[in-house]
């Protein structure tokens, strides 16, 4: 058999292929504090308009006031709508979980419509489970200071272990300055001097990502009451509400995740586990994370997935659902009405709509620029320039496809930059959407009488 070359060297990369997606150079939004797009941040580049309007969706997801609404985002293929809500998921934290499926997917002869449905909702809801471990002496149990607009910390207080167990400080201005100074937080252990108010810090017991500007009333800690010191909740992990529901309605447990069998699940197993999350709320074992559901191509979904998702927004445990769609008017699947977006009415409704606009040409060689970094390979500038007039002409995402294949033919020859004529190559090799439906037309007219 011809030697094809498949041998270790090529595969062995394997992974790290995989772990560059379509979208792992998307890292947020891309905004600054005042939540305005910057030009180019976080893998985003323009686009503003979309990103600006993700931000106060990013702010009502903040501050829960998002609720039984949903996010469409409507724009031409390869304008960013995906980007745009993986930048939202990423810039609402580690650990928010991010599901995308298109519309298309849920119609399969596995499971029926609503079940794939609720699969994706369920995967979208993490559930962050805490675990106990020890205070200790003088560590910093919570930490609160409200600052009022305009600036200027004017109330705090702060909770800690002391050996007297004198628990809580009610602050005052100079208190706040030298915690702000000192830059406590939760997971610190300092003393304070209570004569002079003093606050030294004696280093941290655990590491904890937040900032101490980011302690929100949402941040659990267990205040020490006096006498004994008291255990306190610490963040382990968080799992979907979906594995919870695949590890326990299969023989083989949380193999089943691995096989990616998992069939229906029954609504009691649902029920209980919704119960038994609902227990370890309230006992403060666990909290809730809701995730993003993006479902691609929505205008594939028929009119019961739009009446299921309708009643779905309703419930406590829903994901913030983002939508996308290429198309203006269209058919609502399943009846023979056509409505914008292809989205029954009362659906469209609790739409907030973004819409996604075409790219000038710097934003595209800013784009694919930022790809090729992402997928480590040198281009020379005159080959970046071809690639922009690609993706301006065919499509950006054929483009990006074309980056490392580029790379490839470039490898072969021996070259350490991609050049013109390794696009060159690429190009006759692949044809995108427009050549290759071209091609076929001229077929027809020839061939198919
Ligand atoms: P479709 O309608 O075909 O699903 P889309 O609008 O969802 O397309 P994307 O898939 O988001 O488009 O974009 C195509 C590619 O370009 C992706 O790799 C995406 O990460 C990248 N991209 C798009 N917009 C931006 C942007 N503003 N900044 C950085 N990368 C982007």
């Amino acid at each position: 058999m011809a030697d094809l070359g498949l041998g270790k060297e090529t595969t062995k990369d394997l992974t790290r292929i995989e772990r560059i997606g379509a979208h792992s150079h998307i890292r947020g939004l891309g905004l600054d504090d005042a939540l305005e797009p910057r030009e180019v941040s976080q893998g985003m580049v323009g686009q503003t308009g979309a990103r600006r309007a993700a931000g106060i969706v990013y702010k009502m997801i903040k501050e829960g006031k998002i609720a039984g609404r949903a996010i469409l985002l409507a724009g031409q293929p390869g304008t960013g709508k995906t980007a745009v809500a993986m930048g939202l998921a990423q810039a609402l934290g580690e650990g928010t979980p991010f599901t995308t499926i298109a519309g298309s997917e849920i119609f399969s002869l596995e499971m029926s419509k609503t079940e794939a449905m609720t699969q994706a909702f369920r995967r979208s809801i993490g559930v962050r489970i805490m675990e106990e471990s020890e205070i200790i002496e003088g560590e910093v149990v919570e930490v609160q200071v409200d600052t009022p607009a305009g600036g200027g910390a004017k109330t705090g207080r702060i909770t800690l272990c002391t050996t007297e167990m004198e628990t809580v400080y009610d602050l005052g201005a100079k208190m706040i300055e030298a915690l702000q100074k000192e830059k406590v937080s939760a997971g610190d252990v300092i003393t304070i001097d209570k004569a002079s108010g003093k606050i030294s810090k004696l280093g941290r017991s655990f590491t904890r990502s937040r900032d101490y500007d980011a302690m929100g009333p949402q941040t659990r800690f267990v205040q020490c009451p006096e006498g004994e010191l008291q255990k306190r909740k610490e963040t382990v992990h968080v799992v979907s509400l979906h594995e919870i529901d695949v590890i326990n309605s299969r023989q083989q447990g949380f193999l089943a995740l691995f096989a990616g069998d998992t069939g229906e699940i029954k609504g009691e197993v649902r029920e209980q586990i919704d119960m038994k999350v609902a227990e370890w709320r309230e006992e403060g074992k666990a909290t809730v994370v809701p995730g993003v559901l993006f479902i691609d191509e929505v205008h594939m979904l028929d009119i019961e997935c739009f009446s299921w998702l309708n009643r779905a927004l309703e419930t406590d445990l829903a994901p913030v659902l983002i939508m996308a769609t290429n198309r203006g008017m269209a058919q609502i699947r399943g009846t023979s009405y056509k409505s914008p977006h292809g989205i029954p009415i009362d659906l469209l409704d609790r739409l907030m709509i973004i819409s996604t606009t075409p790219y000038a040409e710097a934003e595209v060689r800013r784009i694919l620029q930022i790809r090729c970094e992402e997928e480590d390979v040198e281009m020379s500038d005159d080959a970046l320039e071809l690639l922009t007039k690609i993706g301006m002409e065919a499509s950006l995402r054929y483009a990006i496809h074309m980056i490392m294949a580029a790379s490839l033919v470039a490898q072969k020859r021996k070259a350490g930059e991609v050049d013109v004529q390794d696009i060159k190559r690429v190009y006759s090799l692949f044809v995108d959407v427009k050549r290759s439906t071209q091609f076929l037309v001229e077929y027809q007219q020839e061939f198919m009488f």
